[in-house]
Order: structure tokens, then sequence, then C-alpha cells
């Protein structure tokens, strides 16, 4: 088999180089050792969280924004235009969410006061809080599916089941044979590490918990909702001074919660249900064995937030993703290849367009390729 681009994993990172690729035009083959696609990308919370980005990742998160929505009206999946709600529960957190404001503008930052949050969700207590209008939603585990169901219709070959060993001088070497590809992008999330030793020693996994919760009563919370927890996580609550002091607060008041690395935040699914998390744990390999008391965690910080009475919780499952000092590995170890990972838990966020930028770098490697009219 042969292809203009061989895209080694068919996470979000892997299928948005296939999504700009062949709207070039470009003979694409998609491979993924697993049956479907069953990584961090379809375990997480379907957030792409624009307008608490920096550098880079806001870059990446903007540039993707019209491409989630353009590839969800053509392939038929949900997406929202929901925006972010970030509630504030203390003066400090307030204090941040008003420099954020005078940071990005008030069109992207609309500070609410408490009657305003709680139209929004049904938060117990707050202080106040802020709408993000720009971030979207959509439910992972019917995105991703759906892209790769997709490319397939517009020509995107995909070879499941099938495991990359290596790459070299344009042939990327798989468990069912030899693929030659003029140019190749490694998308394989923490396991970036295990085809490219030598490029990402010092990757690190993520570990995260997650539930799926059924509230007993109908309850209707459009935005993502993010607290003070998520301000320790997003490098764009970073412009305020008062970010030292929630951090500070939560050390000496909540060592449970910083502890288990918690990030507080919650999205509703389209049939109704909250997905709630996280905590964060860092290793070698996957921290396997799920602890008890960082799912009760998550459970009692929820009810706290938030006044929904009971729920049975439907689901708990833990997600992984590469993390390492920078937010981005993109590496090129020899021409025509292209070692993407989101090393930041932000990946669908920026992977559209993240990919666009690394794509528009193939063209040296693809010179002379004949291109189709794009799709
Ligand atoms: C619990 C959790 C919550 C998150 N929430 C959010 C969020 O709300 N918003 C956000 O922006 N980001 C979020 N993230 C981060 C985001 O999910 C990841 O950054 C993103 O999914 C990474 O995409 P990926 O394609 O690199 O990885 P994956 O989805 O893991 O895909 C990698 C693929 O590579 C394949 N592969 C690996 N090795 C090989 C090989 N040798 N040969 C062939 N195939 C291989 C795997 O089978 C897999 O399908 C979250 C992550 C987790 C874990």
């Amino acid at each position: 088999m042969t292809a203009d681009l061989v895209v080694v994993g068919a996470g979000i990172v892997g299928l948005a180089h296939a999504y700009h690729a062949v709207r070039k035009g470009l003979r694409v083959v998609v491979i993924d050792r697993d049956a479907r696609a069953v990584g961090a990308s379809v375990r997480n919370f379907g957030h792409c969280c624009i307008t608490v980005q920096d550098g880079d990742a806001l870059h990446y998160a903007q540039r993707g924004r019209q491409h989630w929505l353009d590839v969800a009206e053509a392939a038929g999946f949900w997406a929202r235009e929901a925006g972010t709600l970030v509630v504030a529960r203390h003066e400090d957190e307030w204090a941040v969410l008003k420099d954020l404001r005078a940071a990005r503008g008030p069109d992207a930052v609309q500070l609410l006061d408490p009657p305003a949050v709680q139209r929004l969700a049904p938060v117990h207590e707050t202080i106040g809080g802020a709408l993000l209008p720009g971030d979207l939603r959509v439910d992972p585990r019917a995105a991703v599916p759906a892209i790769a169901h997709w490319l397939s219709r517009q020509g995107v070959t995909f070879r499941w089941s099938t495991a990359v060993h290596a790459v070299d001088k344009g042939v990327v070497t798989t468990s069912r044979g030899p693929v030659e590809a003029r140019a190749v992008v490694v998308a394989v999330n923490h396991d970036v590490d295990r085809v490219f030793p030598g490029l990402a020693a010092s990757i690190k996994r993520c570990s995260l918990h997650m539930l799926q919760i059924r509230p007993h009563r109908d309850i209707s919370v459009r935005p993502a909702v993010l607290t003070g927890h998520s301000m320790l996580r997003y490098a764009g609550f970073g412009v305020s001074p008062s970010l030292a002091q929630v951090r500070a607060r939560i050390a000496r008041d909540q060592p449970d919660a910083a502890a288990a690395g918690l990030n507080l935040m919650l999205t509703q699914r389209p049939d109704g249900d909250l997905v709630i998390g996280d905590t964060h744990s860092y290793d070698d390999v996957p921290d396997v064995f799920a602890r008890e008391p960082w799912d009760a965690l998550i459970i009692n910080k929820i009810r706290d937030l938030l006044d929904i009475g009971d729920f049975d919780v439907r689901y708990r499952w833990q997600g992984v993703y590469a993390s390492a000092t920078d937010p981005f590995l993109v590496a090129q170890p020899s021409p025509g290849v292209h070692v993407v990972s989101v090393t930041s838990g932000i990946g669908m966020t920026t992977s559209f367009g993240l990919a666009a930028d690394v794509v528009d770098q193939l063209s040296p490697a693809l010179a002379g390729t004949p291109l189709t009219e794009g799709t």
C-alpha cells in the first residue's frame, strides 16, 4: 500500500491531521492498533476550552474552532457553541475572573452576578462567575467515530487493529506489513515514547478519574462548568496575580483536593447525564489501580457545588494523556516525518488548529504530489 500521508493514531489528533490532509486532496491512510478509537479522545469532557488557553495553545484553539463546527456539520454529530461558565466561590477566584476579563475583553469574558450564574447552572453558592461564550462542547464518544466515518467517506483509508512498530525513510512498518508514504504523522498520544524513545524520553502518563452521573430530576446545564480548581489548570488564568492566592488557599484548606490534582468541572451530555471529574496523577505508566477515595472526592465536591439532589453513578473510567513540561511535542525526526503529541491535556481544544499548522509544514515532503481537488 502507498499513500501521500500516513497518519499513525486515530484519536482526535490523528483524525485532525487526516481532515486537513484530505481537504488538500491528499491520499491519506490512518493506522491504529485498536479496532476503534478507545483512547483519551473518547474518554474526555468534550470541552473545547478555548478562551483560557495561552500562547501556542490559544492560537491552535482559535484556529481550530471553526473546523470543529464545520466537521460537526459535515459529519452530522452534536456540537454546541455553549460557552463555559466559570463559577467563583471565593473572593480570590472572583479577582481572577476580573483580571481575565481585563486581559481578554468584555466580549470574551462576561462577568455574571450570582443570580445570572444560577440561571446557567444549579450551583448552591456563588459570589459571581464568568461566561466565556467562545467555547464549544461536543460529545467525544459520538464525535470521534463520526469523524472517522466521515473521513472514510471522503476517501481516507483506515487500517484498524494494526500496530505500527517503526517509521523510517518513507516506510511505516506495521503488524500487517509495510505502508509506503511520502509523509508520515505519528499521533499516538503518550505512546510516542514507545515508537520514538529518543524523542520523548521525558513524557509522563497523566491518569485521570472521571464519572458519569444521572440526576434523578431533570436539570439543564448548557455551558461547560469550571471552578476555582480549574483556574490552576489552564494557562490563561495566569494573567491574574490573585491566582497565587487561589493556589495557596486550596493547598491549605483542601489538601485532599490538592493531592489528587483535582480540577472540579463538568459537562452535560446530550442525554442529560453529567460527566464529572477529574483528578490527575503522573507516572511512567498509567495508574491502573483506581483510587476509590478520589472518586468519592469528586462526588462529594460535586454535591457541594451543585444543587441537583440525588443521582446515580452510571460509569467510572480513567483516561490517560501524555504530559511534559512543554504543552506540545512537535518534532521532525527525519524528513517528511512529524511526531505530534499534545502533552498538556487539551487535545480536544487544540487538535484542529495544531494539525492545520503541521499539515501546512508537510508541503516540502509532498512537493510534486499531484493534488486532486480538495473535498
Ligand atoms: C479524562 C480526560 C479528560 C480530558 N478532557 C479534555 C477536554 O475536555 N478538553 C480537551 O481539550 N482535552 C481534554 N483531554 C485531553 C484530550 O482528550 C487529549 O489531549 C486528546 O484526546 C489526545 O488525542 P490523541 O489523538 O493524541 O490521543 P488518543 O485519543 O489516545 O489516540 C492515540 C491513538 O494512537 C493509537 N496508537 C498508539 N500507539 C500506536 C501504535 N504503535 N500503532 C498504532 N496505533 C497506535 C491508540 O490506539 C490511540 O487510538 C482530556 C483527557 C482525558 C484523559
